[in-house]
């Protein structure tokens, strides 16, 4: 079986070869719009579909790959705390996107279950008649919160969890809470009905990348999804190396030994996750590759801020803030439909070319 993965010494060739295609196959101007103009599409003709909606830039874990400890003050400070949107004007600024043509909304931080009384947030979201309404949390706080969020119209749920071991678990996420909060969070959440539950494993070479095989094997027994995601150069405070990105080929072959698999063909071209199938029928599990194999071409995603700043990627330099305009009665449609036609982001197949003080957001502004 051959799998188009790459290992990390030749992560930088490939990548200037994949540049050099993409360059030579990408229109500057594309239009593939609906005679109604929806959805919108920017200048690679991706569609805006997605929205990744943060409520807060709060965390109750420091994990050093998004928020480190020793580098927060500065860099991450929270803003004033008034500057902050209200449900009222978070669900503006979503109906304004899902007026565009957006039909996935996903709830994120930060730790959105942070967020005093979410779950009245999630009802005001679910009346916006979206395809799905879902959220990612580090599960800390999830059990006391998934019946109301269930209630309140949640559909899904993803928890990040990168160790199943205390001492992996605690070194990932630089907090005292115990793996067994975000398991019994995982249990109550399939008990109330938000099946399937995600779970996204970040994988750091040396940190955590012998958690894989139990990871995987405790997914395939709970019947669980199980993401795979490469460590990566988001933001500005996690001193990302490539060398610490233990790839999505080595995470496939590691797998591949203990449990042969094979890869799920997806509609998607080229889709954010590649798939891949247990031989034995046990389940299935996703990679996502941004560093080895980026999906510029697949992204869809629109990001907003908790402050209201819009970014079309996660590498984007600076935000469009959407909050002024709409405390001032502004229409934000025209906004949004002109930032995204001028969209031509793909910082992760670009990575190598881009200089690396350029400035970026960090992740816990605009979720993952
Ligand atoms: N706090 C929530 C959580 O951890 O699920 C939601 C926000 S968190 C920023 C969203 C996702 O981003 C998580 O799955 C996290 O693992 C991922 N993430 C954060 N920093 C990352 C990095 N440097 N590389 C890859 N994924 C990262
Ligand atoms: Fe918090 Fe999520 Fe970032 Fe970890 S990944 S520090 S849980 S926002
Ligand atoms: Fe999307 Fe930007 Fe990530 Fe590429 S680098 S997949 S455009 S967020």
């Amino acid at each position: 079986m051959s799998i188009a993965l790459v290992s990390t010494d030749r992560l930088l060739s490939r990548r200037s070869v994949a540049l050099a295609q993409l360059l030579a196959s990408t229109p500057s101007v594309v239009s593939a719009e609906s005679p109604q103009g929806l959805p919108l599409r920017d200048r690679l003709a991706r569609p805006l579909t997605d929205l990744r909606l943060s409520v807060t830039d709060r965390c109750n874990f420091r994990c050093p790959y998004c928020m480190p400890r020793s580098k927060l003050g500065p860099v991450v400070a929270p803003m004033q705390r008034s500057r902050m949107l209200d449900f009222d004007e978070l669900v503006r600024i979503a109906s304004a996107f899902v007026e565009l043509g957006v039909t996935k909304i996903r709830i994120t931080g930060g730790e959105p279950l942070l967020r005093r009384d979410l779950a009245q947030l999630v009802k005001m979201l679910s009346s916006l008649s979206v395809d799905d309404l879902c959220l990612t949390t580090n599960g800390s706080l999830l059990k006391g919160q998934a019946r109301a969020l269930v209630d309140a119209g949640l559909r899904r749920v993803t928890v990040s969890l990168d160790a199943l071991d205390e001492p992996t678990f605690r070194r990932m996420t630089d907090s005292q809470t115990s793996i067994a909060k975000v398991l019994e969070g995982i249990d109550m959440a399939r008990r109330c009905g938000l099946e399937p539950v995600k779970i996204n494993m970040v994988v750091q070479r040396g940190v955590n990348e012998h958690s894989v095989l139990p990871m995987a094997q405790w997914a395939r027994s709970e019947g669980l999804e199980l993401r795979y995601i490469e460590y990566m150069d988001v933001g500005r405070t996690n001193g990302w190396r490539e060398e610490d990105v233990f790839t999505a080929a080595e995470i496939r072959d590691k797998i591949h030994q203990q449990w042969p698999v094979e890869p799920v063909e997806t509609a998607d071209t080229p889709a954010t996750a590649q798939r891949f199938r247990y031989r034995d029928g046990q389940g299935e599990f996703g990679i996502i590759a941004s560093v080895s194999r980026p999906f510029c071409r697949g992204c869809t995603r629109a990001r907003v801020s908790s402050y209201g700043e819009l970014y079309p990627c996660l590498f984007a330099s600076t935000g469009l803030d959407l909050a002024t305009p709409l405390r001032h009665g502004q229409e934000l449609r025209p906004l949004i439909t002109k930032l995204w036609r001028q969209r031509g982001d793909r910082y992760s197949e670009l990575r190598s070319d881009v200089p690396s003080y350029s400035p970026r957001p960090e992740m816990s502004a605009i979720g993952g």
